[in-house]
C-alpha cells in the first residue's frame, strides 16, 4: 500500500538537525491519522548525517534513506525525493527546521480542499543576516519581474505537491532545475499559505553566496530569455544613437568644428562597445553551456544506496 503522504528531505550536513527533524515531522504527521513516508535524501554528506539517517530507517520503516554518491545540490536531491515518493501529496521541507513541520497539517487541509499545490509564503523570517535577507529578496521581485511564469514572491521549495502535479515535475527532466517555477509553470489549482520561517535549529547555512548565484543563474535561464534579449535592446539604442549622431559629427567636421576630435572619445566607445559585445557573448555562452550539458544526458543523480523506486506496490 502506498502512503497517503509523502515528505521529503534534503540534507547536505545537518547532522545535528536530524533527529529533531525526525520527531517533529513523525509527531506532526502521526497526528493527523494518514499513513505517511519521510524520505531522506542524503546529498553527499560528509558530517556523519548519513549514519544518522541509516539509523532512523533502521528504528521505523517509514523514514526511506536515499544516499546520493556526492553532493549534487539541493534542487536535485528534492528531484531525487520526488522520484522516489509514492504519497497521494508529497511535501518537500528543509531538514534545518526553519520551515515548521506543523503547517504540513495546514497544508493538508488546504489540499483536502481540492488545491493540487500549497506553497508556503514566508511572510516573516528570522535568524537570517540582512546580506540573505536583501538578496533574497531581491532575487524574488527580479525572478518575478523578468521570467515568463509568475512564480510567487517569497517562496520557497516549502510546499505540498499534488500526486498528479508530481507526475508531470517528474517528467520535466531538465537539468539546470528550478523546483519552485517548475511547479508554477505547471498550473493546476495553487494557494499560498503564509508562515514565519524560523531560524536554523542547527549549523550553518549550505547555500553560500556562490549557491545562491547560481540557482538565480537557474531561475532565469530556465524560465526567461531575458539576458538573451537584453544583446538586442542594446544593439538596438547603440545603433539608434549612432544614427542621429554619425549626421551630426559629419556636418560638424565639414563646417570645420572640433567638437569630438582626439583619441579619448574613440577609446571610450570602443572600451565600451567591447565590454558590451563580452558581456553579450558572456550571456550566449551561459544559455549554449546548458544546451550542451541537456545534450549530454547524464543521469541528473547518482545513488550509492536507495529503495527500489516503487518497492511495496509491486509496479
Ligand atoms: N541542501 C542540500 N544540498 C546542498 C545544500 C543544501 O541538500 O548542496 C539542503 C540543506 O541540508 C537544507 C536545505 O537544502 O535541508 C536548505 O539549505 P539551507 O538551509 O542551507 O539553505 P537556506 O535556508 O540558508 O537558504
Ligand atoms: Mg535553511
Amino acid at each position: 500500500m502506498n502512503p497517503v503522504l509523502s515528505v521529503i528531505a534534503p540534507i547536505f550536513n545537518e547532522h545535528d538537525s536530524l533527529p529533531e527533524l525526525y520527531r517533529r515531522v513523525s509527531g506532526v504527521l502521526d497526528g493527523l491519522g494518514e499513513t505517511w513516508e519521510l524520505i531522506l535524501v542524503d546529498d553527499g554528506s560528509s558530517d556523519g548525517s548519513t549514519d544518522i539517517i541509516r539509523g532512523l530507517a533502521q528504528q521505523d520503516v517509514r523514514v526511506r534513506p536515499v544516499i546520493f554518491a556526492r553532493n549534487f545540490g539541493h534542487q536535485i536531491a528534492v528531484t531525487a525525493g520526488l522520484d522516489y515518493s509514492r504519497g497521494d501529496a508529497v511535501v518537500i521541507i528543509d531538514a534545518d527546521l526553519q520551515d515548521p513541520p506543523e503547517l504540513i497539517a495546514d497544508m493538508v487541509a488546504k489540499w483536502r480542499e481540492g488545491y493540487e499545490v500549497v506553497y508556503a509564503v514566508r511572510a516573516e523570517r528570522e535568524g537570517e543576516s540582512w546580506f540573505k535577507l536583501f538578496t533574497a529578496s531581491l532575487f524574488y521581485r527580479m525572478i518575478y519581474r523578468i521570467t515568463d511564469v509568475k512564480i510567487p514572491l517569497d517562496t520557497g521549495d516549502f510546499r505540498l505537491i499534488d500526486r498528479a502535479v508530481v507526475n508531470v515535475m517528474n517528467s520535466m527532466r531538465e537539468r539546470h532545475r528550478f523546483l519552485r517555477g517548475m511547479a508554477a509553470w505547471v498550473g493546476f489549482k495553487q494557494i499560498g499559505l503564509p508562515y514565519k520561517r524560523s531560524a536554523r535549529f542547527a549549523g550553518e547555512t549550505k547555500y553560500p553566496f556562490r549557491k545562491m548565484f547560481k540557482l538565480a543563474l537557474n531561475a532565469v535561464t530556465s524560465f526567461s530569455y531575458f539576458p538573451l534579449q537584453l544583446a538586442t535592446w542594446i544593439g538596438f539604442i547603440a545603433a539608434g544613437i549612432s544614427a542621429i549622431f554619425i549626421p551630426i559629427v559629419i556636418i560638424e567636421r565639414l563646417a570645420g568644428l572640433q567638437a569630438f576630435a582626439g583619441q579619448a572619445t574613440t577609446l571610450v566607445m570602443v572600451l565600451f562597445l567591447g565590454g558590451v559585445q563580452l558581456i553579450s557573448l558572456g550571456i550566449l555562452g551561459e544559455y549554449i553551456g546548458r544546451i550542451y550539458d541537456e545534450v549530454k544526458g547524464r543521469p541528473l543523480y547518482i545513488v550509492r544506496d536507495a529503495p527500489k523506486k516503487n518497492d511495496e506496490t509491486g509496479d
